[in-house]
């Protein structure tokens, strides 16, 4: 018999996740160390016209090919439609290829399974040769979309239509948009001949949005030579926050994920007396399972803070309303001391999510009739679990609470969360490019509650970020799998420019810190005058 579904006090004592850990991440020498960096950083911002003089592609973008190109790539991928499922990424691969041997680049359309069998599922991918063996930097983004209705749509969400600056459809912004701004940047460094110390890699996967097994994570393990040599990865989960004020002074928020939350898919199934419905048993499988999802709803995780998150909130102190300053800086102890401050933060569904595991009950399942008692119920159960917890043990925490014999917990997908340090030339590329705009933005290393396929290359230890240096105002990024979903052609051409800096900062960052030495461009100049003569004519 199942236990009374009301019966839930001293519950959350059931789960073994760890207790508040609170202080252990950093404490104040921690965060001390982050103001100063954040300090540092300011004064650098201050910096920033001069460095922005030797921009080498002025001229060419003056000239406008690469942001008329851009507009039309997007619109075109948006018209090929890969709403997942089932997908059909091909044609789409193939549009991106064509594109990439356009201006030079090397590229592939690589065939990967379809969970029908059918032949039409692939990724794409680049490289772009440089000079010297530094290791090479990818640009990742995925080929899929999350489904549009367009009745509810003010405009074809499948049409590619560009009015009124902006570039509208499904997939303008996740992802088609992220692919066509690394596509362009790459094709923009090789038009113009700059010459790297290291390869760029390409790769645009289909399959994201249904988890990536197929995609991104049937390329690492049959394809490894794809990611020769690769050290550092860039991709979507992070961007450019923007206020829509016009006469705010909070500056850009430069967000870069360092590390997502581990997905831990769960089953419940409940056996029980199959019949008819009309005298009902009290070990029914329907209300049996009912009354367990009771119990998970009302467990209530403890709370965690983590260094990534620790060093996220610090980060922020300087936009952060004065009243909230201190607990951002020292977020672990204001949590557990200041009432008022706990209430503030966690009723913030996105901040609460940061700071503890999370479930949600999602998919029900019963019998087909009205007048059927089934002989088993299942429910899904999404759970996102902070790094350093297993999936496994998650599970076993989800059995103790719903007690129940005849009720079976199983693991639908669940990965490890790994963090990529910050402490990279590839973050100190993004600094120094936040810090030399005309608007310097504030870099935020943060954990994301969402995943993106960046795990799947962690796991090979690359150093991955979810990055895009695309500016948008919330409002915008509302429209991310939701209707009337749209990007800025400006906004396009900005981010397009933008991870070209970034790729050159990046670039001669990671060669001085390495030691290596500077090769000559094919030219026989070396980057830096190349770099001058560039500007100078
Ligand atoms: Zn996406």
């Amino acid at each position: 018999m199942a236990a009374d579904p009301l019966d839930s006090e001293a519950r959350f004592e059931l789960l073994p996740l760890p207790r508040i850990r609170l202080g252990r991440a950093g404490g104040p020498a921690f965060a001390a160390g982050l103001v100063t960096v954040v300090l540092l950083f300011a004064t650098l911002g201050g910096l920033s016209s001069e460095a922005q003089a030797v921009w080498p592609f002025d001229l060419f973008f003056e000239r406008g090919p690469i942001s008329r190109r851009a507009a039309e790539v997007l619109a075109d991928a948006i018209r090929i439609p890969t709403a997942n499922p089932p997908g059909n990424e091909r044609a789409l691969a193939r549009r991106y290829a064509a594109e990439l041997r356009r201006s030079g680049i090397e590229a592939r359309v690589i065939e990967t399974p379809g969970s029908d069998g059918s032949p039409r599922r692939a990724a794409v991918w680049g490289r772009l040769r440089g000079q010297g063996d530094r290791p090479a930097l990818a640009l990742l983004s995925h080929l899929d979309t999350v489904p549009a209705d367009p009745a509810e749509w003010s405009v074809d969400p499948f049409a590619g239509k560009v009015w009124d600056g902006f570039i509208w459809g499904r997939g303008a912004l996740d992802a088609k948009g992220v692919g066509v701004s690394q596509l362009m940047a790459m094709a923009a460094i090789a038009d113009a001949d700059i010459a790297l110390e290291r390869d760029l890699v390409f790769l645009a996967t289909p399959e994201e949005e249904t988890g990536g097994r197929d995609g991104a994570g049937w390329l690492v393990e049959n394809h490894p030579e794809l990611l020769e040599d690769v050290g550092y990865l860039l991709t979507e989960g992070g961007g450019v926050k923007i206020s829509a004020r016009r006469e705010s002074d909070s500056p850009p928020i430069w967000g870069v994920a360092i590390v997502e939350k581990a997905p831990c898919w769960l089953e419940l199934e409940a056996r029980g007396r199959a019949g008819h419905s009309s005298s009902p048993t009290p070990d029914a499988a329907v209300p049996r399972l009912v009354a367990a999802l009771d119990r998970i709803r009302r467990v209530e995780a403890p709370i965690r803070v983590i260094p990534e998150v620790e060093q996220m909130f610090t980060a922020l102190v300087p936009v952060a309303a004065e009243w909230d300053r201190a607990g951002y800086l020292y977020l672990a102890t204001t949590l557990e001391k200041d009432e008022g401050f706990q209430r503030r933060f966690l009723g913030n569904p996105g901040q609460n999510a940061l700071v503890r595991n999370t479930v949600s009950i999602t998919v029900l399942e019963g019998a087909a009739k009205t007048n059927v008692a089934p002989a088993s119920a299942r429910a899904q159960l999404d759970a996102r679990l902070l790094p350093g917890e297993s999936c496994t043990d998650f599970a076993e925490a989800i059995r103790r609470v719903v007690d129940d014999e005849s009720i079976e917990v199983r693991e639908l997908l669940s990965f490890p969360a790994i963090a990529s340090s910050p402490d990279t030339p590839l973050f100190r590329a993004i600094e120094e490019v936040a810090g030399r705009q005309a608007e310097p933005g504030l870099v935020v290393p943060r954990l994301i509650g969402g995943f993106t396929d960046a795990h799947w290359f962690r796991e090979l230890g690359i150093t991955s970020y979810g990055f895009v240096p695309r500016a948008l105002t919330a409002n915008e990024s509302r429209r991310v799998h939701g209707i009337d979903e749209r990007i800025g052609k400006e906004t396009l051409v900005e981010s397009i420019r933008l991870t070209i800096e970034i790729v050159r900062a990046f670039d001669r960052l990671e060669s001085a810190e390495s030691g290596a030495p500077r090769s000559s461009g094919a030219n026989g100049m070396s980057e830096e005058t190349r770099r001058e003569a560039i500007a100078d004519g």
